[in-house]
C-alpha cells in the first residue's frame, strides 16, 4: 500500500491522462495539494488525429506525448503508469493492477469513453474501433496489407474483396477515415503498384441513420456527402450493419 503522510497536503488522485485528466491537473498547478495522475498508458493521446495514424498520414509520436514530459515542470504532480482495477471508497483507496494500492483524499475519474458494438461484441475481432494508438496501428496494418495482398492475388474476385474497405459509422471519425482512405487509394498510392490500380479500391461508408454527420445541420451533412462521393466514397445511409464476420459485412435497409 502506498501510504499517505496525514500531515502533508491533501492528496488528489486523477485517473486518466486524457484531455479531462491532464487539463484538471494543469489547472491545479498553483493549489496546495499533491496530485497523482494515473494512466494505464505512459502518454497523452490526441484522439482527433487517430485517423491520420490509421491511414499512415502521421506516425504515433506525432499525436502522443509522454505525460511525464508534459508535466515535468509541475512540481505538485506525480505521474504514475498503472491501471486502476477497483476503487475502495470506504477506505479511500484505489486498487491498481500490478502496483501497490494508492490512497486518496479526493478522487477524479477521467477515464474517457469507448466505442460500442450495439450488443454485437463479437464484431470487435473483425472491425476494430479507433480509440487508442494500438487500434490506429492495427487499422493501418490491415489497410496497407490489403493493398499488398491484392498486388499478388490472381483471383479477380478475391482481389476485389481485398480492395473493398467498409467503414461502419458515419460520424466525424467515419467520415474522416473514409475520405482519407479514398484519397490514399486515388492519389497517394497511385503509381506504387504494378499489378493492381489502387484507384479501383472501393470505400463504403455505412450509416444506420438517415444521413451522415447527424450532429450537424442537414445542409452540411449533404455537403459532406457530396464531397465524399466526389472522392469516390460510396455512402450508404439508412443502412445498419446487421452482421460482421471474417467474410464481410451485411447491411440492412
Ligand atoms: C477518433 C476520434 C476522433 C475525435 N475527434 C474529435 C474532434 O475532432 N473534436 C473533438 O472535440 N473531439 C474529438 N474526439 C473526442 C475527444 O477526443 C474526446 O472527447 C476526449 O478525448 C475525451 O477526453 P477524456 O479525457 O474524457 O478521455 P480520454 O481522452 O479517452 O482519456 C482517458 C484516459 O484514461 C485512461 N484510462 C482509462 N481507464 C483507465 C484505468 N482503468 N486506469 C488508468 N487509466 C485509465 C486512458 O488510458 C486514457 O488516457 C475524438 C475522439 C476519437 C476517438
Amino acid at each position: 500500500m502506498i501510504q499517505d503522510d496525514p500531515k502533508s497536503s491533501p492528496h488528489l488522485v486523477i485517473i486518466g491522462g486524457g484531455f479531462a485528466g491532464l487539463w484538471a491537473a494543469r489547472e491545479l498547478a498553483r493549489t496546495p495539494i499533491r496530485i497523482t495522475l494515473l494512466d494505464r498508458g505512459n502518454h497523452h493521446l490526441f484522439q482527433p488525429l487517430l485517423y491520420q495514424v490509421a491511414t499512415a498520414g502521421l506516425s504515433a509520436p506525432d499525436i502522443a506525448a509522454p505525460l511525464r514530459h508534459i508535466l515535468r515542470r509541475q512540481s505538485n504532480v506525480t505521474v504514475l503508469m498503472a491501471e486502476a482495477d477497483a476503487i475502495d471508497t470506504a477506505n479511500q483507496s484505489i486498487l491498481l493492477r500490478e502496483v501497490a494500492a494508492l490512497d486518496y483524499d479526493f478522487l477524479l475519474i477521467a477515464t474517457g469513453a469507448t466505442h460500442a458494438y450495439f450488443g454485437h461484441d463479437d464484431w470487435a475481432a473483425h472491425a476494430p474501433g479507433l480509440k487508442t494508438l494500438d487500434d490506429a496501428l492495427s487499422i493501418r496494418r490491415r489497410i496497407l496489407s490489403a493493398f499488398e495482398h491484392a498486388e499478388v492475388e490472381t483471383d479477380p474476385a478475391k482481389r476485389r474483396a481485398l480492395l473493398t474497405f467498409a467503414i461502419v459509422g458515419g460520424g466525424p471519425t467515419g467520415v474522416e477515415l473514409a475520405a482519407t482512405l479514398a484519397e490514399i487509394a486515388r492519389h497517394t498510392l497511385r503509381n506504387e503498384f504494378r499489378r493492381i490500380d489502387p484507384r479501383d479500391a472501393r470505400v463504403l461508408l455505412i450509416e444506420a441513420g438517415p444521413r451522415i454527420l447527424a450532429a450537424v445541420p442537414d445542409v452540411l451533412s449533404q455537403k459532406a456527402r457530396k464531397q465524399l462521393e466526389k472522392l469516390g466514397v460510396e455512402v450508404r445511409a439508412g443502412s445498419p450493419a446487421t452482421r460482421i464476420d471474417a467474410d464481410g459485412v451485411c447491411i440492412g435497409d
